[in-house]
């Protein structure tokens, strides 16, 4: 018995300085986590840095225990004496030191060349590459194992015959490990960041690496704390410190639990922009919880009484440049664009909320503008905080049926749950625009043989053109190129419309043709998006036919922040409001009818993973603002349309008053889109 309680005590006694460093890491990574996020301090930063505490402090301390048990596995100081050799230098461990650094460069470089090589064989084929990486890692871990001994003895070998020579001239010896640790620790440094500069960066483009700075921070501070500790552990001040380190630890784990059951809201807060907590925060509890605390009347929307309600489709066609379509004077083989622009609205300049899929979407299916957007980063997709409102949700609870025909499923399928399909209670993903379109047609038939009176709001994303160089044959002119992948969307509309040709042409349904964003193709130096925000990646159709629009154009700017009020006023209901909405209809435009429209539109890049973000725009008639970090250009882009003439200090009156107009949308992405 006696025997077990003294293993008890000493377990635990050499548990508590793990401990106490353990909690010490997780503060650090906590707060750095939480900085990060909304910088501000407070007792949201104390739930936060519980949330990153609770995940963390196992973690840490099992590192902790793992490396004071190999520490003491290995007797270091045996092993510093077996190592050492005349003259008091170990070769040996400098071998061992210098194997492990090369071994783990090369491992790396074999890696990452042999995943590069597989990648542009198989044109990029997720499947074989995720099978062959392994294989690759462990061939090459193996060929390493092999030749690392060889290569031990020989570098200590030449450190032995430096060393001596060195020795010789009267210096002590170079090889002892506090020395060698040193070096290897520098040499390592150096390394990373000139591989990470010189090699990774270029290949993958911008990646915010800054998720990496908390763990690293937290398990330094573990080390740091271990050493501290084995110094200063018999003084009764340092155990005061260790008791508040705890304490302080303990207590934010205490926050963090209160947060989540008590304050969702901030809870919700946390998992939207901290990226360790958030995680957290995702698995302590379940967001469709609070999802489904929000009951369907506070949206649904307000019938305006006698009105039509028209089956509506939004066809939203992924990175459309406008003037690459017929309805702007484009060369691409659009029949059914171009037709449907012949009878109905064509806006002449629409612009997207932002320049890439995940950013602009989610404010084309709520109506908040893309800096007040809460979520998530998954994949290529935004997971959205769960308070946000679908149109499809809208519209659903005012009795319309919803569908999708969407691509794809890592934009609005199960596995990273958006929550882009909310809403729709019909969901077809499918990859190929022309399935997309076949399905669509059918479902649309086979509602009107059952006699369905319910009107229908169908959401289609196609992504061909997201894809051109891809999906259409590699010949020809980039422009040619991609105006392919715009006609294989095209001609896969031609079975939806048909589906509706034979009814009356008061129940046509609206059709909404439009882009989330445009594509470079060369030009400013851009051959993709998300880099800039000229008109080649901002401007964007909007071609809105059916019942009761006559054909016209309308030369008012537009934002597609406005589409959401837009279908639901479309729809025959009063436009949302709310703190949630920050676009207005504009289908008195849509009709024809005379406006007030002030005829502005706002666009943003958000900084994530891949987005470097400090760039904004704002539209106000025929005047473009375009901020970046601070630079202003203004063009006027009925003049100007490709943007190469900066006219800020020309009109240097005309580009402070959009300015002005930027700093008003800076305070408003400061309020909650929540109530
Ligand atoms: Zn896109």
């Amino acid at each position: 018995m006696a025997g077990t309680e003294h293993f008890a005590r000493r377990a635990l006694r050499s548990l508590a300085p793990s401990t106490v460093a353990a909690c010490a890491g997780g503060l650090v990574a906590g707060i750095v986590d939480s900085v990060k996020g909304d910088g501000e301090l407070g007792l949201d930063t104390a739930a936060a840095t519980g949330f990153v505490l609770i995940a963390a402090l196992p973690v840490l301390l099992v590192l902790a225990v793992l490396a004071r048990a190999i520490w003491s596995a290995w007797r270091p100081r045996e092993i510093a004496e077996r190592l050492t050799e005349p003259g008091g230098g170990m070769p040996r461990l400098a071998g061992w030191l210098a194997t492990v650094v090369l071994g783990t460069a090369l491992f790396a470089w074999i890696v990452f060349r042999g995943t590069w090589l597989l990648v542009s064989w198989t044109q990029f084929k997720p499947k074989i590459v995720a099978l062959a990486q392994p294989v690759i890692a462990v061939l090459g871990a193996l060929a390493i194992v092999l030749v690392a001994p060889i290569a031990v003895s020989v570098i200590a070998a030449i450190a032995r015959r430096l060393d001596g020579f060195w020795q010789r001239r009267g210096h002590a010896t170079l090889l002892t490990p506090r020395k060698l640790f040193g070096a290897m620790g520098i040499a390592a440094a150096i390394a990373v960041v000139v591989v990470w500069l010189f090699v990774i960066s270029p290949r993958i483009g911008p990646l915010a690496i800054g998720v990496a700075l908390a763990p690293a921070l937290g398990v330094l501070t573990l080390t740091v704390a271990h050493v501290i500790i084995r110094r200063f552990q018999r003084r009764s001040a340092s155990r005061v410190i260790a008791m508040v380190v705890v304490a302080l630890a303990g207590l934010c784990i205490a926050f963090a639990y209160v947060t989540a059951y008590l304050r969702p809201a901030t809870a919700l807060g946390i998992w939207g922009d901290q990226p360790i907590a958030g995680v957290v925060v995702e698995r302590v509890f379940s967001l469709d919880r609070i999802r489904n605390k929000i009951p369907l009347d506070d949206y649904r929307p307000v019938e305006r009484p006698g009105a039509h309600h028209p089956d509506i489709i939004v066809v939203m066609i992924d990175t459309v440049r406008a003037d690459h379509t017929p309805p702007y004077g484009g060369k691409a083989d659009m029949p059914v664009l171009k037709a449907l622009g012949e009878r109905g609205a064509i806006f002449g300049w629409a612009f997207s909320p932002s320049n890439v899929t995940r950013r602009s979407v989610p404010t084309m299916l709520t109506g908040t503008s893309p800096d007040r957007m809460r979520g998530r980063v998954v994949g290529w997709g935004l997971r959205l905080d769960p308070r946000h409102i679908l149109v499809a949700e809208r519209l659903r609870a005012a009795g319309y049926d919803t569908a999708g025909f969407v691509c794809c499923g890592g934009l609005y399928g199960e596995d990273l749950r958006t929550g882009f399909d909310r809403g729709l209670a019909t969901l077809v993903i499918d990859e190929s625009a022309e399935q997309l379109g076949a399905r669509a047609s059918r479902f649309v038939t086979a509602r009107a043989e059952r006699g369905d009176k319910r009107p229908l709001f169908m959401w289609m994303h196609f992504l061909e053109p997201h894809n051109w160089a891809v999906n259409t044959a590699t010949t020809g002119p980039i422009g040619e190129q991609y105006d392919r992948s715009l006609a294989i969307v095209d001609k896969a509309l031609v079975p939806l419309i048909a589906a509706y040709a034979n009814r009356p042409p008061a129940e046509a349904p609206i059709i909404i043709v439009t882009s989330d964003h445009g594509e470079g193709l060369g030009d400013h130096g851009q051959r993709n998006h998300s880099t800039d925000l000229y008109n080649s990646q901002i401007h964007v159709p909007l071609v809105i036919a059916g019942p009761g629009i006559p054909n016209h154009h309308v030369i008012e700017t537009v934002g597609l922040v406005d589409l959401v009020p837009t279908i639901i006023d479309l729809a025959g209901f009063e436009p949302p409001r709310g703190r949630s909405i920050d676009g207005h209809s504009i289908a008195s435009l849509v009709r024809n009818e005379p406006s007030t429209s002030a005829g502005s539109a706002f666009a943003a890049m958000i900084a994530d993973r891949s987005n470097p973000g400090g760039v904004s725009a704002i539209v106000d008639g025929p005047w473009k603002l375009i901020e970046t970090h601070g630079v202003r250009e203004l063009y006027n882009v009925h003049q100007d349309p490709d943007e190469h003439i900066n006219v800020a200090s020309k009109h240097p009156e005309i580009a402070y008053r959009l300015a002005a107009m930027l700093g008003v949308q800076r305070a408003r992405a400061r309020v909650s889109a929540f109530d």
